[in-house]
């Protein structure tokens, strides 16, 4: 396979290499920490670090995937780029399987992950192996990053207009190991290839990724209006989220087919909702998980609606002109969509 250099989007640099590095050695810590001091260690990942993500994903997802542990043990043994590539629709099948993932591991926080850390720790160990297996069979990051990564989808929906343009630190040479959708290779573009055909039309929403933008914001209220409980609250955890994941559906769906509303502007309102509803929720608990005080949890959700607003016009302005970040895209070489 010919191998394709990005020469002004990648760097190797040992900047992002020792950011990788120690992304690897916080999650062995974080693993060695579920297993000792349980209480703690979900108390800072869930509480402090975790609630600061989605932000990262509105800068640029690109920060995460430099620097992801899954992500760098993909490439540990996916690094060969003679292994496996994926077609299309086996990537597609891989989608669909990582949004069904963080919609079973999303909820289980409520009745499972939030306070039983080795819980936590054998499914953080599990996708681990499933990572690095991946790897061994598909080349390069096509069989986990850019298939069943169930962070994957939220990384599209906020990849299609970040707010800074940082390159890609894995890829130096494309080998184009993904038939199409890597973030990487096809920055804002990734969800218009991700999308395929549907997009031309109102039924973009029938693709993996539509679906998936089109019920997230339902899904976001769904949990932060649930609570924690014992294991056997979860068929009414699945209940609560899953009635509020149809009336996000239902409802986008009415709206889409009652004014024919097209990819390049729902897709930027739906991840600005999502994002809105979940600082508008969690900004109060981030606040007190820091030990400030209540004002600071207000400033926070007034900054973070902030810059979800911003995010949302930069979107919808470059669905309507292409610019910038596709004339970006479109200088730089892509997979095919
Ligand atoms: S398609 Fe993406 S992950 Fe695969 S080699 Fe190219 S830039 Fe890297």
């Amino acid at each position: 396979m010919t191998a394709r250099t990005l020469p002004t989007y990648s760097t190797h640099s040992p900047l992002w290499r020792s950011a990788a590095l120690v992304g690897l050695a916080l999650t062995a810590v974080l693993l060695l920490g579920l297993a000792v001091r349980p209480t703690l260690t979900l108390h800072v990942l869930w509480d402090m670090v975790i609630p600061l993500l989605p932000l990262v994903f509105l800068v640029n997802p690109m920060i995460w995937r430099n620097v992801c542990p899954l992500a760098t043990l993909n490439t540990l043994t996916g690094v060969r780029a003679d292994r496996r590539v994926p077609s299309r629709g086996v990537l597609q099948s891989g989608w669909l399987v990582g949004i069904v993932l963080l919609a079973i591991l999303v909820p289980a926080r409520r009745f499972l992950f939030n306070e039983n850390g080795t819980a936590l720790l054998v499914t953080i160990a599990a996708v681990a192996a499933l990572a690095i297996m991946l790897g061994l069979v598909f080349s390069r990051r096509s069989g986990f990053c850019n298939a069943l990564c169930p962070v994957l989808p939220v990384e599209k929906l906020y990849g299609q207009a970040p707010l800074l343009r940082i390159p890609t630190a894995r890829c130096g040479e494309c080998t184009v190991c993904s038939a199409s959708g890597c973030l990487d290779l096809a920055g804002g573009k990734s969800l218009a290839q991700s999308l395929g055909p549907a997009r031309r039309s109102t039924g973009w929403f029938r693709s993996p990724l539509g679906l998936f933008a089109a019920a997230f914001p339902g899904f976001i209220v769904g949990y932060f209006t649930s609570v924690n409980g014992p294991l056997s609250s979860a068929p009414a955890v699945y209940g609560h989220i899953g009635l509020w994941t149809l009336a996000s559906l239902a409802t986008v769906l009415a709206v889409v087919m009652l004014f024919g509303i097209g990819w390049r502007v729902a897709l930027p309102i739906l991840g600005g909702t999502a994002l809105a509803a979940y600082y508008w929720f969690s900004a109060p608990a981030i606040a007190e998980a820091y030990n400030l005080s209540t004002t600071w949890g207000a400033i926070l959700r007034v900054a973070t609606l902030a810059a979800t607003a911003t995010w949302l016009v930069r979107a919808l302005r470059q669905g309507r002109t292409g610019t910038p970040a596709s004339r970006l895209a479109r200088a730089r070489p892509t997979g095919p969509s």
